[in-house]
């Protein structure tokens, strides 16, 4: 693993360093590089971890909840979970829209408002996705790849087989067989995570245009301080203070999933790779680990709550709005909301960042203005998002060892 993660950092840096030549390379041959090599490199690898999310998700979290010793923990998990994800949710909101306010992004530079048009796309209703949990159809929530509803069915199939216990050993061993099978997959797959890697940031820093990055500067900026004092401070103060761990610890062991979460800027997809770090580097239970991992990178998005955040103030600055304290805290609740609702996929932050203007009522069109530059921006705030996860699994595995010591002595 230590010589993988040394590889998928080299690939990273060439991919940056290839990506920004290629911004100064004629763009019809940007366009054959990036069609015939770059993009399939990439697309085989992201397919390649994403054919293992489904299975994986269902899987361990069937095998946790069976092997849960007792009932009760399911619930205390859940409900240190959801207030887990919340909290930091809003911390990163009220840091994102600090740092907008101090720095005042949307004062640099000149932006043209006349031309930018942006057609917004439907935002889905979060009830519905928090009422269709329970699907009516199984199979069709595997089919679909639908992370909450794969979850429900999860849980419910795991408490059936605890409580059959010895009629369904079968099916428990054949799920155990499978998981086998699935993290032995896993490793082969990440074998091809810095060619994959490399292939995806070479195209995305090859396409986002750096000459035009220029204006949006102190925008980027603005979100990547914000990612940063949200890891440094938020997560280390957890994983040092609640957790009883060193953060230095943590960040290391966890560095090569956020890799592959920046490579990929799909918290989901990222999933096989970020349980297995948790799980073999930083010792999280599975059972902990494949309830907590996969429910946070569909709902528990901290990174992309700072760039909704600061994106709102960016948006109301530049168009010479002054935002009401009182609005500032429905940008903190809304955001959460959307947060909440963006799925674990590339560029969905942005699609929710519309139910957040439209809220305080600034104008979605100012996403065009931050539209070119999010490619790049997706990448870092899902390495944050998929860190959020694995923080609150690290924090709930260390109180739940303490609290089955307690009973135990
Ligand atoms: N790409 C992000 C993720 O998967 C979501 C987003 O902010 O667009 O975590």
């Amino acid at each position: 693993m230590e010589n993988l993660t040394k590889k998928i950092l080299i690939a990273l840096v060439l991919g940056v360093i290839v990506g920004l030549i290629l911004n100064f390379v004629p763009s019809s041959l940007f366009r054959v590089l990036d069609t015939y090599l770059l993009g399939p490199v990439g697309q085989i690898f992201l397919n390649l971890i994403q054919m293992l999310v489904v299975p994986i998700v269902f899987i361990s979290i069937a095998l946790g909840t069976a092997n849960l010793k007792d009932p009760a923990q399911m619930g205390r998990i859940g409900g240190k979970t959801i207030v887990f994800y919340i909290v930091t949710t809003m911390i990163a909101l009220v840091i994102g829209l600090s740092l907008a306010y101090f720095i005042q992004p949307g004062q640099e530079g000149i932006f043209n408002t006349e031309e930018a048009e942006y057609q917004p796309e439907e935002a889905p209703p979060i009830m519905d996705t928090l009422l269709n949990i329970i699907p009516d159809n199984p199979v069709n929530a595997l089919a679909e790849a639908e992370m909450l509803q794969i979850i429900a069915v999860a849980l419910f199939f795991g408490i059936a087989l605890a409580k059959l216990h010895e009629k369904t050993e079968g099916l428990q061993k054949l799920l155990e067989q499978g998981n086998e099978v699935m993290m032995f997959l896993v490793n082969v797959v990440m074998y091809t995570a810095p060619y994959g890697a490399f292939a995806l940031i070479a195209s995305a820093v090859g396409d986002a245009g750096i000459q035009g990055l220029g204006q949006m500067l102190m925008y980027m900026l603005t979100i990547i301080s914000g990612l940063l004092l949200h890891a440094a401070l938020t997560y280390s103060f957890a994983i040092k203070f609640i957790g009883k761990a060193s953060p230095y610890h943590f960040f290391k062991n966890f560095f090569p999933a956020m890799t592959v979460g920046f490579s990929t800027s799909s918290s989901s997809g990222t999933l096989p790779i970020s349980m297995k770090t948790a799980q073999e580097r930083l010792g999280i239970s599975k059972p902990v680990s494949s309830f907590v991992q996969p429910l946070g990178a569909t709902i528990n998005m901290d990174g992309t709550a700072i760039m909704q955040a600061v994106a709102t103030m960016f948006i109301a600055q530049v168009y010479g709005v002054d935002l009401a304290f009182s609005q500032l805290v429905m940008v903190v609740l809304t955001a959460t909301l959307a947060s909440i609702g963006t799925a674990g996929v590339p560029g969905v932050g942005l699609i929710m960042l519309t139910m957040v203007l439209q809220q305080v009522g600034l104008p979605v069109e100012g996403i065009a203005l931050i539209l070119g530059v999010d490619r790049i921006l997706d990448m870092l705030r899902t390495s944050l998002n998929i860190t959020g996860d694995a923080t609150c699994a690290f924090i709930i595995d260390r109180s739940e060892r303490k609290k089955q010591r307690e009973q135990q002595a």
